[in-house]
């Protein structure tokens, strides 16, 4: 594995980084006390329009999507993404700004590679234009969506519709104001195989029978703009053009989109981690207690040391699995996928724990974007798929990779 960055992405990163100071760190206070007046609740922040305008124009736009799009976008591999994704990650909102955000990331790998002409100029095209928002609508609330063979919301063919009945909760950004499509897994072959019973159908939000039935507060947050809700489907009616793919092909999408979902988050959960560190370590120096500066104390080296450790070994990780993905596809880099997604958010979370912890009272308020980070990362421990899941996979495999072929 080559750690030296090729020319094209050093200038990447030095872009990045100088639209970072100049468009993004200070705008971040503006942009929290704006999602977060109650006043303006499910509206988007007024200045997102023109950042996005100045990330397109300073070819900073659509980083995420991979080489064979590259029309698109300036196709970076895993590996050259991945430094960009993080420094993304400083900043809870930035990615937003440069069209490299969750979930419209994975939904727009899925209309690229499995999306009908038709409905790739229909939803691809605004989305890669970052003119409409979109859902990944899965999880659901009477079944352990963990699994997600339990998955009960059926998709049934009625002469040239589909029509979807269920329930599902949890999905992020439903209620944004841009908003424009759902990607919604179901049940359409019930009498086959377990994994090949479900597919993905797109649905529009305003179509008749949806309605949002409540919202999910993450540790009291409605996480306005792209919150989580609960939404109810009732005998909604969809044309047949929009199920994606076939009928019974929704786990062969949704591991496609899965992979690189997963490494994504983990790359800005490093970047997290690395800007709480800096913040502690800027704090503990400037800061008296019991006449010698924090930054004096030996514990506070320790937490300083080991988060400094920690972040590398998980970066390393990071890289290592992102590598693999370039040079073996998603499936030869299962393991690795599923030992970031295991490693980096609960890194990041003991990372902000100990910078919250080190600011005091200062560290649970939203004066810095520590405490956002560490509720940010305690749930990413759960959502797209729990750690559990992740160490049972990865069990198997290994079991399987060094046993024979078992599992
Ligand atoms: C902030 C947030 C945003 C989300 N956004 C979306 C979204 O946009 N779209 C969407 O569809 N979903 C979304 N989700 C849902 C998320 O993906 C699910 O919550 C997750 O997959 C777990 O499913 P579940 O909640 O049904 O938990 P369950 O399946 O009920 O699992 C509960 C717990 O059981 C344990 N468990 C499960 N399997 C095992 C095992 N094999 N061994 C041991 N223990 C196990 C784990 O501790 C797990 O946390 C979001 C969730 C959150 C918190």
């Amino acid at each position: 594995m080559d750690f030296q960055h090729s020319e094209k992405v050093r200038a990447l990163i030095a872009r990045l980084e100088a639209f970072m100071d100049a468009y993004i760190y200070p705008n971040e206070q503006d942009y929290n006390e704006f999602v977060h007046d109650p006043v303006h609740l499910w509206q988007e922040w007024p200045k997102m329009e023109s950042l996005k305008e100045a990330a397109r124009n300073a070819g900073l736009w659509n980083l995420f999507l991979p080489h064979e799009y590259g029309r698109f976008s300036p196709g970076l591999h895993n590996l050259e993404y991945a430094p960009l994704a993080e420094i993304m990650g400083r900043v809870p909102f930035a990615s937003q700004v440069f069209n490299c955000a969750a979930p419209d990331t994975g939904n727009m790998e899925v209309l690229a590679k499995y999306g009908s002409p038709e409905q790739q100029e229909r939803w691809l095209r605004p989305l890669l234009a970052g003119e409409i928002r979109s859902s990944y609508v899965m999880t659901e609330p009477q079944v352990a969506s963990s699994d997600a063979t339990n998955l009960e919301l059926t998709i049934l063919r009625d002469g040239s519709d589909y029509v979807i009945n269920g329930r599902k909760w949890w999905i992020s950004g439903a209620r944004h104001p841009q908003c424009r499509i759902y990607l919604v897994m179901g049940k359409t072959l019930l009498d086959n195989p377990q994994h090949q019973q479900h597919s993905i159908i797109l649905v529009e939000p305003d179509t008749p029978g949806i309605t949002i039935v409540r919202d999910t507060t993450v540790f009291g947050s409605k996480h306005s703009p792209f919150g989580e809700c609960e939404l109810k489907f009732e005998n909604v009616r969809v044309p047949r053009e929009n199920l994606i793919l076939g009928e019974g092909r929704g786990f062969e999408i949704a591991q496609g989109r899965l992979g690189p979902g997963r490494i994504h988050h983990c790359m800005r959960s490093i970047g997290q981690a690395q800007r709480a560190l800096e913040l502690m370590v800027r704090r503990a120096d400037s800061r008296v207690a019991f006449r010698r500066k924090l930054s004096d104390q030996g514990s506070i080296h320790q937490d300083i040391a080991r988060s400094y450790c920690e972040i590398e070994q998980a970066r390393l990780l990071t890289l290592k699995a992102a590598d693999h993905m370039d040079r073996y596809g998603n499936k030869g880099a299962r393991d690795l996928i599923a030992a970031i997604k295991i490693v980096a958010p609960q890194m990041a979370q003991t990372v902000t724990d100990r910078a919250l912890q080190v600011h005091g009272g200062m560290g649970v308020s939203d004066d810095t974007p520590i405490a956002h980070m560490f509720t940010t990362n305690r749930y990413l421990r759960i959502a797209d798929g729990p750690d559990e899941v992740h160490l049972a996979q990865l069990g198997k495999l290994k079991i399987s990779e060094y046993c024979g072929n078992r599992s």
